[in-house]
């Protein structure tokens, strides 16, 4: 196709931009780069798009980003549309991660480099390089969390107290690093009593939430509450993401929870969302973790400017992540665990949240 179809194609298809137009020279500059991106339903992703394609036009490039609205079949056929249209490198946080064979397969064919971001794509060789978090820390920062706060760490206190767990999507790969790595610091508490899980539910298959659904939380804790605490009450949940907590918190406070006899457990999260740091200023959620996805977007970025110019993508885990076909090399960045005493520095005085959306 001519560049000038190609940009009619491609803005025919929606968020196609513009930009990236002085040619520096080089078959690469200008080309344009897909970005698939999950969902729009948690303010990270979009965050992420927008940072993706801003660093990406600031390196010359144009891009064409796409929201897969949770859907593994219509992120595929998104993706499939972006080959076509002749993208010359792929960035994709996967919905499934198990879903992507036979479109990276195509991608392969047409020679286009792939970056799985945040979220490992399993079972294909055709993933190059992988940008991500330590996820396995993010878990262990929201086990962390809890049991200083329940004085257990310390040994101040000695409990038993109550917890139930929460994970996430079962087919984000994500969600066993995250559970992981909460229960390589709660087990030993459970093991020892001090932690008790009423409901029985402790195996990550019987407590993953289908997309990271806050609403589908939000019930399996009614159906825990109903269930399990005809007496005494949670002290802590485990919670893997923002919108989880949310869910979950809805629920303690229908049945009573946030009362001086009664308050609320230590609920965990992850990813500093608005509702969740304006939760933790009210002294609801106890904590988050904050990943600063501009720092990832121009991570993945980074390696889609280095693999189109020749050179080696920047990596510092070359171990971790077999997708069971591959070790994919990744470059990891810091979790931070958040809550009321430092949420001002990490996320508001660095930008990542304006002061006014918390008020
Ligand atoms: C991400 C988390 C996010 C979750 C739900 C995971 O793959 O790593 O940051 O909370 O998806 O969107």
């Amino acid at each position: 196709a001519s560049a000038a179809s190609l940009a009619l194609t491609l803005s025919a298809c929606g968020q196609s931009s513009e930009g990236g137009s002085d040619e520096k020279g080089g078959s690469t500059e200008g080309a344009t780069i897909g970005i698939s991106m999950p969902t729009k339903s948690s303010e990270r992703w979009i965050a992420d798009g927008d940072n993706v394609v801003a660093d990406l036009k600031s390196k010359g490039y144009k891009t064409q980003l796409v929201f897969g609205e949770d859907d593994p079949a219509k992120q595929v056929s998104q993706i499939e549309n972006m080959i076509t249209q002749g993208v010359k490198a792929l960035i994709v946080a996967a919905i499934d991660n198990k879903s992507m064979n036979n479109v990276l397969q195509q991608a392969k064919d047409a020679n286009i480099p792939v970056i799985s971001y945040d979220r490992l794509i399993l079972g294909t060789e055709n993933v190059d390089y992988y940008a991500s978090f330590d996820n396995e820390k993010v878990g262990e920062l929201q086990g962390n969390y809890i049991v200083e706060k329940l004085g257990l760490k310390d040994g101040s206190k000695k409990g038993p107290f109550n917890i139930e767990l929460f994970a996430g999507s079962n087919d984000d790969n994500n969600t066993r690093y995250f559970f992981q790595g909460a229960m390589n610091v709660l087990q030993p508490y459970i093991d020892k009593k001090q932690l008790v899980v009423k409901s029985g539910q402790t195996e990550l298959t019987k407590v993953t939430t289908l997309r990271w659904d806050g609403a589908t939380a939000q019930r399996r804790m009614d159906d825990i509450l109903t269930k399990s605490y005809k007496s005494g009450k949670v002290d802590a949940v485990l919670s893997p993401y923002d919108g989880i907590s949310i869910g979950i918190l809805s629920a303690l406070k229908s049945d009573g929870y946030g009362s001086k006899d009664k308050p609320l457990p230590v609920v965990s999260g992850q990813d500093a969302e608005v509702a969740s740091v304006k939760s933790i200023i009210a002294d609801e959620q106890a904590m988050t973790v904050y990943k600063d996805t501009r720092e990832l977007a121009k991570v993945a970025s980074g390696m889609v400017d280095a693999l189109l110019n020749g050179k080696k993508p920047e990596t510092n885990d070359t171990e971790t992540y077999d997708n069971g076909s591959k070790v994919v090399p990744a470059y990891l960045l810091e979790p931070v665990a958040v809550d009321k005493t430092n949420y001002q520095k990490i996320v508001v005085d660095s930008g990542y949240i304006k002061e006014s959306d918390l008020k």
